[in-house]
């Protein structure tokens, strides 16, 4: 038995925690499913599945089970040693998936990273020491890292940290133009997120991504698809590329994939993977058999046409419910997004205010996720029950009626 715990509360947050979040003013403790309890026993219904991470809700039995049946075996044992759970996992993403390799890491900022110095040691290897450019999108979101903030277009995440990563440029989202004048022979990748998630839910439009692909054959650049916050079935296909019919040369991973538990992954070719040799790269505990063995297990679930076709019915519930809520209470000028990544743009009168309706939420019991200031974001669990999504708009509702009347 261990010790009893001492007695925490959110204040204590804002004495021992570097104070790089601002987290909300309740502690959850407990979750099932798509239903949250919190320190007091209050209920919750949570619309955010974690920001798009936990795929099959809170405590799915069968996540519990993989996690708890490889706990018992073997946790962790290096890169200097394969296991069977990280080999069976690959060789399940690469059945289903354009790749032939899989790289294994512990967060999208570190596949990102991967996937960024992949493109760069290709590039060095096949054309030389003078292609390295990298083009992205004005506000896009690729990970925490020095480079990985650097490539990602929101400059307040990137200044102010010192030198940057030298030969990064970016480029208006779904502006093909914009990317044709700035791709040149220079250029070792083009980064893009298929939906521009932290920035908005804002998806690609088809002729965006096709022209994007085009222009990096002409050029020799390879085409890199973040799919951190879109892939393992959030979009309603296993990946969002596989709507566009697009496919990348590099393709990241990580939120959803190991349903809660952390992990990250680089998918590529055969040809891409082979500029990343023994000891050009590496992890500790990417890979590790703990966090394959769940992800292995949500691949499996994730993966079936029941839930995919699950996921596509419940963005037409979810979205005919809040164009409703939109339209009776006066606040969204659009529902977009794909699968259960949704994003209610607020319109003129509700700009910037995107943090009220999140706590007025919050005090209805509903955890709803912003992008910005001007979206608030839903990306629940792909599992989420009917009668959850029911009463999350019926808390949504309440909250909306309560922030209009006021
Ligand atoms: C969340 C996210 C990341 C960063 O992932 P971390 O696990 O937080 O490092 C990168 N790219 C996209 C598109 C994301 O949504």
């Amino acid at each position: 038995m261990s010790a009893p715990h001492t007695p925490v509360e959110r204040s204590d947050f804002d004495q021992v925690i570097v104070p790089t979040f601002a987290p909300a003013a309740f502690i959850p403790v407990r979750g099932e499913g798509s239903r949250v309890w919190d320190q007091s026993g209050r209920e919750l219904i949570d619309l955010t599945g974690g920001i798009a991470v936990n795929v099959l809700g809170h405590a799915h039995p069968a996540l519990v089970q993989a996690l708890t049946e490889q706990a018992g075996k073997l946790w962790h044992i290096s890169n200097i040693f394969t296991n069977e759970p990280a080999l069976r996992l690959a060789k399940k993403l690469v059945d289903a998936t354009f790749a032939e390799r899989a790289f294994f890491c512990n967060s999208g900022a570190e596949a990102n990273e991967a996937a960024f110095k992949l493109a760069r040691r290709y590039a060095h290897d096949v054309f030389g020491s003078e292609k390295y450019e990298i083009i992205s999108a004005v506000n896009s979101f690729h990970g925490r890292t020095l480079f990985t903030v650097t490539v990602g277009g929101q400059p307040k995440y990137s200044d102010g940290f010192g030198p940057k990563i030298e030969g990064i440029k970016h480029v208006p989202y779904n502006d093909l133009e914009a990317l044709k004048a700035a791709i040149s022979d220079k250029t070792c990748a083009v980064v893009l997120e298929p939906i521009q998630g932290e920035s908005g839910v804002l998806p690609a439009e088809q002729a965006y991504l096709e022209g994007a692909r085009k222009l990096c054959d002409e050029h020799g650049a390879l085409l890199i698809f973040d799919e951190v916050q879109t892939g393992l079935g959030r979009t309603g296909e296993l990946f969002a590329y596989m709507h566009y019919g697009v496919t990348p040369d590099i393709l990241t991973n990580a939120k959803s994939l190991g349903g809660g538990f952390p992990i990250g992954m680089m998918l590529t070719t055969d040809k891409v993977a082979q500029h990343f040799s023994v000891g050009t790269h590496g992890t500790t505990f990417g890979g590790n058999p703990l966090a394959c063995a769940v992800a292995e297990t949500v691949v499996d679930i994730v993966n079936t046409p029941e839930v995919l076709q699950g996921v596509r019915d419940r963005h037409e519930r979810l979205k005919a419910g809040l164009l409703e809520l939109g339209e009776r209470y006066g606040v969204f000028s659009q529902v977009r997004g794909m699968g259960l990544l949704i994003g209610c743009v607020l319109n003129e009168a509700w700009k910037g205010r995107a943090r009220e309706i999140f706590d007025a939420a919050e005090q209805e019991a509903l955890m709803l996720l912003q992008a910005g200031p001007d979206v608030i974001r839903l990306a629940p669990s792909l599992v989420i029950e009917e009668a959850d999504i029911v009463e999350g708009l019926a808390r949504f509702e309440r909250a909306l009626a309560k922030l209009t009347k006021a």
